[in-house]
């Protein structure tokens, strides 16, 4: 148990949620977003628009959301992580960027700074989100190390009992914003060289020497309740404010990382919730020649697919809130919190497209859920990874555990690996996988394994009780899936870019 003084407990934040149940502090949040967004201010208005109203902010932030992920001890709600994903899942269902902002501040900063914070400086970080509205984020992203974060140059010496820590960080969600920052760096040693560790450092903008200086704010293409930009860091951080690693500081980032990309289907379920629901509700109403759009079977087959990602996210929901507590080290994870994250925000965009094509030119108007919606979530498919590297990490771990096993037959590992599944898709997965495949073919390979998981987790679903017609569909959908992408594994291609490609190629030449 943390050593906690006298003076942390019984201040007003312990009296705000103590006596509050999970259910209460959902409703509340609820009824809050209800009046935000559609009777203070009309969403559909200010979504088109940057930034949040500060009368909107106001009402969100009236029931206390931050306080879900803070411990018990320190004034918060003490809120797990199958409960975040309940809370992140209920924002997404009204504005995807809502969700993120409770995302980022709760699985970026609140549940890491939890788990590896010291315990001198986490009463009075933890009275700035429960006491002073103060949000929280995460700076990784260097304009020049963006998938290669490992190798980042924002670098910190030791000195006086304070880290100094200088640099460059872009795209840290709530840039300007957020008052406390997780910030990433590696140690320089004596001899100017950088280390290869990542330590992470709590730096509260506010305090003396601890001002990060936003450079420029950039024109983020969707998301436009979230400031992105680029900020400058020279900052003295003292002591206390350095996460403490259990092992290194790289397994740290990994077990945050890892947990992170656990929680993205609560952002997804409620996302992709609110798209049946506006799928749905478009096609029972709207008449073209004469007939129900809902009657077309194209109609049929695209509701039918959001209906099944809906239901993938279920399931991930449920895994992801019985695996990723802050309890458990989930720094070896990467396969499968790589597969949640890269399959929740590939089915995320495929779904808002597809609301797109559904509500026709309606839904390429701004101020529209439909083409912002696609917009909004395209990035979850770049950042925390990007979904074509994580593809090719999800079939590099899962061979090397097929070698570890001496495994050759894919069926054979899907059989250990994906135990309800494997035999759904025996017919299709009976060969052998050699090594030494392209980067391309493991990117596939990954895409097929990553839908053959989803599939297991499906079933799992359904055996807790799930819909049954809801599941049976969702198979049907994940086994046609599984099929394309292994006919597309087992076509050879390797043709190379032609990068000099003007010379003899322009149509009109040759009319
Ligand atoms: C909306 C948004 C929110 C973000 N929020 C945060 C945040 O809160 N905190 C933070 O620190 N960062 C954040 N980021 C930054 C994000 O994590 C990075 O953009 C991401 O890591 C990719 O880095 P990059 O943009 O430098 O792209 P690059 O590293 O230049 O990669 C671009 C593309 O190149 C390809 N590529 C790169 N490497 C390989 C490879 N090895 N093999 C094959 N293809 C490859 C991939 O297609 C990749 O998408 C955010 C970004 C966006 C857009």
């Amino acid at each position: 148990m943390p050593q906690i003084e006298e003076s942390d407990q019984n201040r007003p934040g312990d009296r705000l949620v103590e006596d509050k149940s999970f259910r209460t502090l959902l409703d509340e949040f609820t009824s809050s977003m209800k009046r935000a967004f559609h009777t203070d201010d009309n969403i559909d208005q200010f979504c088109s628009t940057r930034g949040i109203p500060p009368a909107v902010l106001t009402e969100l932030m009236s029931g206390n959301p931050l306080s879900l992920c803070i411990p018990k001890q320190y004034g918060g709600f003490g809120g797990n992580v199958k409960e975040n994903i309940a809370f992140i899942s209920a924002a997404s269902y009204e504005s995807l960027a809502l969700s993120l902002t409770l995302g980022i501040n709760n699985g970026l900063f609140i549940q890491p700074f939890a788990k590896y914070g010291n315990e001198k400086v986490k009463s009075r970080i933890f009275d700035q989100f429960l006491n002073e509205q103060h949000m929280g984020g995460l700076m990784i992203t260097e304009p020049g190390f963006g998938s290669d974060a490992l190798n980042m140059q924002t670098s910190f010496t030791e000195k006086d009992g304070f880290f100094h820590l200088k640099g460059k960080k872009h795209w840290a969600g709530l840039t300007g914003m957020a008052d406390l920052w997780i910030l990433t760096a590696r140690k320089r040693a004596v001899h100017g060289d950088l280390m290869r560790d990542i330590d992470m450092f709590v730096c509260d903008v506010n305090a003396p020497r601890q001002k990060i200086v936003v450079e420029e704010f950039f024109e983020n293409l969707g998301l436009y309740q979230i400031p992105y930009g680029r900020n400058s860091i020279d900052v003295y951080i003292p002591e206390e404010q350095r996460l403490i690693p259990h092992t290194s500081g790289i397994q740290m980032l990994l077990d945050m990382l890892h947990r992170s990309r656990f929680q993205f289907p609560g952002m997804g379920l409620g996302f992709i919730k609110r798209i049946l629901d506006e799928a749905i509700s478009h096609a029972t109403s709207r008449s073209i020649a004469n007939k129900s759009l809902l009657s077309y079977d194209q109609v049929q087959h695209r509701l039918t697919r959001l209906q099944a990602n809906f239901t993938i996210c279920s399931a991930f929901c449920l895994k992801s809130g019985e695996i990723a507590g802050i309890e458990h080290n989930l720094s070896s994870l990467g396969l499968e919190a790589n597969i949640i994250k890269s399959v929740t925000s590939d089915i995320m965009q495929e779904s808002a497209q597809s609301l797109l094509q559904l509500f026709g030119a309606r839904g390429y108007q701004l101020n529209s859920i439909a083409g912002r919606s696609v917009v909004d979530s395209r990035p979850f498919q770049i950042f925390e990874g990007s979904n074509d590297i994580l593809y090719h990490q999800i079939a590099d771990s899962a061979m090397k555990l097929m070698k570890a096993a001496k495994e050759h037959s894919f069926y054979g590992f899907l059989k250990g690996y994906t135990t309800r599944a494997a035999d759904r898709v025996k017919e299709l997965v009976s060969f052998n996988l050699n090594y030494g495949f392209s980067q391309r073919k493991l990117v596939e390979l990954g895409q097929i394994i990553s839908r053959i998981v989803s599939m297991d987790h499906v079933l799992y679903l359904g055996e807790k009780g799930f819909r049954k017609d809801l599941t049976e569909n969702t198979l049907i959908v994940l086994k046609q899936e599984i099929s394309t992408l292994l006919n597309t594994f087992h076509f050879e291609n390797n043709s190379k870019a032609i990068v000099d490609y003007n010379e003899n190629s322009h149509w009109l030449d040759f009319s």
